[in-house]
């Protein structure tokens, strides 16, 4: 979280109200989000935004003399518009604002865990750097797709979920992509037959395609809000239903608990009817789960064992 579809109505978003403006200055409220060092943040300042555009679920805005600014927003990172040029952050939650002549862009986290980050890095080299090795799924085919998802043997959650293994897909979309495609949460990629490979590609391409559609148009006029990125949306059909009737065969839609998350599904026309909220699965799930947000999401590398 924020997930694919809501790093692309960021981007759009900044599209529109940042690229072409001159960034008059950056102030840093928790010093602690600035992760770089050289060269100084300051070096950004007075610099023209030419281009805004993403690392997998980093938003990197392209500034001259090769400048680049890299968010990262992690889980409660979210950002915001303000017509003020002068606005303050927003108290606790404040980490950056960065002023424009028009306006400014606030960079706020609603967490005690302080996990959203900003650095500024100069050149593609430095900036590449901050490539993770996940598989973009819209551009992915379906033999790409394949190799990837099978190339460690893990529950489909958290192959799907994993960001060494695909971009951009998180708690809610992973949900929903396999609610789409009819496959369990817990089945394990190692055990899918072809047809259901082609299965998963196909609703994955499907669900995020149709979400990105979706929120472009919800946004298309304004900045999205800090309560507009979110993992819980009305038309979802599984993620964040527990109890709710599935939209496809109206069974209420069950869930699983692991480590911090949750999964929910539908047991009808994922699992043959099978409920799969029981301890053991909470295990299964939980023991094929990295320990820590920050082993997921966290440093440089993150390469997929014998892959190139
Ligand atoms: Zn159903």
């Amino acid at each position: 979280m924020p997930e694919l579809p809501d790093i692309v109505v960021y981007l759009d978003a900044l599209e529109r109200t940042i690229v072409g403006r001159r960034l008059e200055a950056v102030v840093l409220s928790s010093p602690f989000v600035l992760r770089s060092v050289d060269p100084p943040l300051f070096d950004a300042e007075g610099k023209t935004v030419r281009a805004v555009n993403r690392l997998g679920k980093r938003l990197v805005w392209r500034l001259d003399d090769e400048l680049s600014l890299v968010l990262h927003l992690m889980i409660a990172g979210r950002l915001r518009w303000s017509d003020q040029p002068r606005a303050k952050p927003p108290g606790k939650i404040g980490l950056a604002v960065f002023r424009f002549p028009d306006g400014a862009v606030l960079f706020t986290e609603a967490s005690p865990k302080k996990r959203a980050s900003l650095h500024l890095v100069r050149g593609e080299a430095a900036l590449a750097e901050h490539r993770r090795a996940g598989l973009d799924v819209l551009d992915a085919d379906r033999d790409a797709f394949a190799h990837r998802l099978t190339a460690e043997n893990h529950t489909l959650k958290r192959a799907l979920t994993d960001p060494r293994l695909f971009d951009g897909i998180g708690n809610a979309y992973s949900d929903e992509i396999l609610h789409a495609a009819r496959l369990s949460p817990v089945k394990l990629t190692a055990k899918l037959s072809d047809d259901e490979v082609t299965q998963l590609h196909r609703a994955a391409r499907d669900t995020l395609t149709h979400w990105i559609d979706v929120l472009r148009d919800q946004f298309k006029d304004r900045f999205p809000g800090p309560g507009d990125i979110t993992a819980f949306r009305p038309d979802f059909a599984a993620h964040g239903k527990f109890q709710q009737p599935c939209p496809v065969c109206s069974t209420p839609i069950q869930r699983i608990r692991y480590a911090e998350n949750e999964t929910n599904y539908c047991p009808t026309c994922q699992t043959g009817g099978k409920l799969l909220a029981d301890r053991s699965l909470s295990r299964l799930l939980k023991s094929d789960w990295p320990r820590s947000i920050e082993e997921l999401e966290g440093g440089p590398g993150g390469q997929v064992a014998g892959r190139q």
